[in-house]
């Protein structure tokens, strides 16, 4: 009886680590990005949340050996607020979000979360209070609502809707003939970069997580659809504390602090209006963005027009 019993139990426990492995591919995905170094202390706790206060104290952070990126930055959120991280490609803006992650482990100086360093709290208990929301979200081959509830798997079918309404996607989903039935990803219905980031928004609206970080797209929206992005993120940051790596004026503009990151350092820090009236790096390319802005609209209009 052995002989047939431990095939059959070694086929269940085949069976679960495929189950389990595919419920684990955005974990799968996250990993690919992490490095191997990276694993709990023996005494790691729990992270203990009060604020939660995101501080940066002094990081220095290089990916290889001889080329540093992030050289001595600074910075602190405070609880519920939001900070907002703009500057050229290749600054480093993306590495800070990293760190915070903890995919990497920084060089020296610290990162902690209320007082704690994040290399000595678990990495379960701190990406369960961290919701990502990356520039581009890779959706399962599966319904709409199965996209969403992956931020809380008990989630029941109205929260589910209520999470994609407060991220302005609920009326899209509501018009399609399945609904939120609808099948998406490769096989199914293609949703532009837009739609996509605000599936992963309502997401992260059922993941309640008390931090939140929003890697922005690069890529040009139209003024409605960036209008409808951005009332998507006020809802979901609402009294969080929020790292954004900006790239659009409309996320910035509502900032509480901006960091320009400049060659991994941080050139200069304020709010919206004191920084434009810096006229420095700051001031240069949000002009230059909103003079690509209008361009296009004016395009836009002349097309309409047609
Ligand atoms: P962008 O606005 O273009 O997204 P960024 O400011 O977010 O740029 P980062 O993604 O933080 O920039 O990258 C900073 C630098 O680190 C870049 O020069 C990049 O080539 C380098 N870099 C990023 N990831 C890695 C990695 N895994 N290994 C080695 N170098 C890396």
């Amino acid at each position: 009886l052995m002989q047939i019993y431990r095939p059959l139990n070694m086929i269940g426990f085949v069976y679960r680590e495929i189950r389990q492995g595919l419920t684990d591919i955005e974990e799968m995905f996250k990993l690919l990005d992490q490095d191997p170094e990276i694993v709990d202390k023996p005494d790691a706790r729990p992270l203990a949340i009060t604020g939660p206060v995101i501080r940066f104290d002094d990081v220095h952070f290089q990916y290889d050996h001889d080329r540093p990126i992030l050289k001595g930055v600074s910075f602190e959120v405070p609880a519920g607020k939001t900070i907002a991280v703009v500057g050229p490609s290749g600054a480093g803006k993306s590495t800070i979000s990293r760190l915070l992650y903890r995919f990497y482990d920084v060089s020296s100086g610290a990162v902690t979360i209320d007082g704690q360093d994040v290399r000595d709290i678990t990495q379960n208990s701190l990406r369960s209070a961290i919701g990502m929301v990356p520039q581009d979200t890779v959706l399962f081959n599966d319904t709409i609502a199965y996209n969403i509830r992956y931020g809380r798997p008990d989630a029941t079918d109205e929260e589910v809707r209520q999470a994609a309404r407060m991220a302005q996607i609920g009326e899209f989903i509501e018009s399609l003939p399945r609904g939120y039935d609808t099948p998406v990803g490769e096989r199914g219905l293609k949703l532009s970069g837009g739609e996509k980031q605000r599936v992963a928004i309502a997401r992260t609206i059922l993941k309640a997580p008390p931090i939140l970080v929003l890697d922005e797209a690069t890529s040009a929206l139209d003024t409605k659809t960036e209008r409808d992005i951005q009332s998507a993120l006020d809802a979901v940051s609402k009294n969080r504390t929020t790292v954004v790596i900006a790239h659009r004026l409309s996320t910035v503009i509502n900032a509480d602090e901006i960091i320009v990151l400049r060659d991994g350092q941080i050139a200069e820090r304020g709010r919206h209006p004191d920084l434009l009236m810096r006229d420095g790096l700051y001031a240069q390319m949000w002009n230059r963005q909103r003079e690509a802005t209008e361009a296009e609209e004016h395009l836009r209009a002349v097309q309409a027009d047609k």
